[in-house]
């Protein structure tokens, strides 16, 4: 049997050579025909000879015969199976659409996520400093004699408002908090090459002793809690949690000047 699109694909009633009926329709109407001509023609001996003179003329009834089938109930099912086909070919190629274009949604969300978890990787392995609060302006270095201190000043004063955020300047284990004296309010974060970094007058503490912190992450408030003048938070560097060094160099050292 030949395939539904190129029966169609014939035009009724022309190339009656290349459309070739199916065989039992042949040999069917061949038998018609042997049968009616032999009954009125040709004698019992000569029925094989007609039958193969008469088989062309049963080719070209059942020819017209075949004519007529490709728009019969037959033809019409094949072409609604052809149509279904086509329609369940479309709707399988809209699935797998819909489906490459979830897959590629998804592809690009986990990109997305794997990029910011590099990015927070790559921040963490730098260990980039960050100042210590913002919108602030300096207004006692390291190292200035003044009556508000007993000895020379042993950080560097970031004033700003009160209740201004203070960051960790770099990532650390907070390992001290609370009112220390003349300091206020201080916390003491400790560096992983043991350098302590303190941050004094804090109006609020943010974080509790055996906190992870990063660079950047907010631990407290601006305040005037101890031997102060005005709101600022005074950052002390001490290397080894010995003597305090100027914390504008070491921060300069680290890739941020204040
Ligand atoms: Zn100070």
């Amino acid at each position: 049997m030949p395939g539904a699109g190129r029966r169609r694909a014939v035009k009724p009633g022309r190339s009656r050579s290349r459309r070739l009926p199916s065989l039992p329709t042949v040999a069917g109407l061949v038998a018609l025909v042997v049968a009616g001509a032999g009954a009125i023609t040709v004698g019992p001996q000569q029925s094989a000879d007609s039958a193969i003179a008469l088989s062309s003329q049963g080719r070209e009834l059942s020819g017209t015969d075949a004519v007529g089938y490709t728009g019969g109930p037959r033809a019409r099912a094949l072409s609604r199976d052809s149509e279904r086909e086509a329609l369940q070919d479309a709707a399988d190629a809209k699935l797998q659409k819909a489906a490459e274009e979830q897959a590629a949604e998804r592809n690009a969300e986990l990109k997305s996520l794997g990029k910011a978890a590099e990015a927070r990787a790559g921040q963490i392995a730098k260990n980039q400093w960050h100042l210590p609060t913002e919108g602030y302006h300096l207004t006692a270095r390291f190292g200035m004699a003044g009556g508000l201190w007993s000895s020379n000043h042993t950080g560097l004063d970031f004033a700003a408002p009160s209740g201004t955020p203070i960051f960790a300047v770099a990532n650390g284990v907070i390992t001290e908090t609370g009112y220390a004296g003349s300091y206020g309010n201080r916390t003491v974060e400790t560096l992983p090459d043991g350098t302590e970094l303190w941050y004094a007058h804090q109006s609020a503490i943010g974080v509790q002793v055996g906190d992870q912190v990063i660079g950047g992450q907010q631990i407290g408030n601006v305040g005037s809690t101890g031997n102060t003048t005005g709101p600022h938070v005074h950052l002390e560097v001490r290397p080894g949690g010995g003597d305090p060094v100027d914390p504008y160099q070491a921060l300069v050292f680290h890739g941020v000047t204040p």
